[in-house]
């Protein structure tokens, strides 16, 4: 969890700067234009071009990423594929007429994800030391 990206992520929160991270978007036909992605709560973050990651799109509401898109996907049909949980791709209204309740609802869960994935990585390492120790005393 870098500073930079959260400040990112803030910033993602709003629709115009979304689309504007579309600028080399590769895809402007079908379903899958920058302003039909940018609805959908994604911006344009792409990564491991070699591997198709071209036009990888991250949701600002619960993080999650999707890349190879064909023209006749349904935005939100893949979101909630990918992601059953998020709480936007699951309401499936413009962003606008959410109510502030239905908002902060969507950002708490993102935020309680987050922990999580934060106390379950915490507990890999402390297992991980506590096996090291193991093996280090048992050498003694
Ligand atoms: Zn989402």
């Amino acid at each position: 969890m870098s500073s930079s990206n959260d400040v990112m992520d803030t910033e993602m929160y709003n629709e115009k700067n979304r689309i504007k991270s579309f600028e080399n978007w590769p895809h402007d036909t079908g379903n899958i234009t920058k302003e039909v992605m940018a609805k959908n709560g994604f911006y344009h973050q792409p990564d491991h071009i070699d591997n198709g990651g071209y036009d990888l799109v991250r949701c600002v509401f619960c993080d999650i990423h999707i890349y190879e898109w064909q023209p006749n996907d349904d935005p939100n049909v893949e979101h909630q594929k990918a992601n059953p949980d998020c709480l936007f791709a699951k309401l499936n209204k413009p962003q606008t007429n959410l109510t502030p309740n239905e908002f902060m609802e969507i950002v708490d869960e993102k935020n309680s994800i987050k922990i999580k994935q934060y106390f379950e990585m915490s507990k890999k390492i402390q297992i991980e030391r506590i096996e090291k120790i193991k093996n280090i005393m048992k050498k003694l």
